[in-house]
């Protein structure tokens, strides 16, 4: 049966990556995303359970001992973000394949875990500049916010070799077409 893969994206803030993994979701493939669990503050208009599953520091800690994570890394210091057993045991139980969107180090780990089930992608920008400038334009964050954000990237970007696909979005268009593509290809083997 044509379920139970799991497509891990990874990439640098400011890459497109979540507008790529929605258009995806939108395309009916059988695709459902893994909500994570994160010890962060919701922002702006998310809600539990629907972009993440926001626990406290406490129950995140609980939660590690209880052996409850696939994974989980502290992404931004104090900041923790994990896959949960239950949620990943939940989509394969409605029959769907896995769409995860984690960390770089999350990624590695998870494709080393799943190997030939998992196929891993890298959505990178055309260069480190440009995600500067897509920074900048979005108007989102500070200057030191932004060269945070900038050197956190050129970090990421040295991931991209462990991937299975690096989809570089110079243009959206483009790297949508090329994910769909990918997606095609891995769900037919
Ligand atoms: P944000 O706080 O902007 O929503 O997410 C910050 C980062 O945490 C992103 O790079 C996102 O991919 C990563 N992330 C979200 N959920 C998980 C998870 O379950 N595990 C890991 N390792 N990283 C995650």
């Amino acid at each position: 049966m044509n379920n139970g893969k799991i497509f891990i994206f990874s990439a640098p803030s400011g890459s497109g990556k979540s507008t790529i993994i929605n258009h995806l979701l939108s395309k009916g493939y059988n695709l459902e995303f893994s909500i994570s669990a994160t010890s962060r503050a919701p922002r702006g208009t998310e809600k539990n359970g629907v972009e993440y599953y926001f626990l406290s520091p406490e129950e995140f800690r609980q939660k590690i001992s209880n052996d409850e994570f696939i994974e989980y890394e502290e992404v931004y210091q104090d900041c923790f973000y994990g896959t949960l057993k239950s949620e990943v045991q939940r989509i394969a139980d409605n029959g769907n394949n896995i769409v995860l969107d984690i960390d770089v180090k999350g990624a590695t780990n998870v494709k080393k875990m799943f190997g030939e089930k998992a196929l891993s992608i890298f959505i990178a920008p055309p260069s480190i500049e440009a995600l500067r400038e897509r920074l900048v334009n979005r108007k989102t964050d500070t200057p030191e916010a932004i060269e945070k954000r900038v050197a956190k990237a050129s970090y990421e970007m040295t991931f991209a070799k462990n991937f299975d696909v690096v989809i570089v979005n110079d243009n959206l268009d483009t790297a949508q077409k090329n994910a769909e593509e990918v997606t095609n290809q891995f769900l037919a083997k």
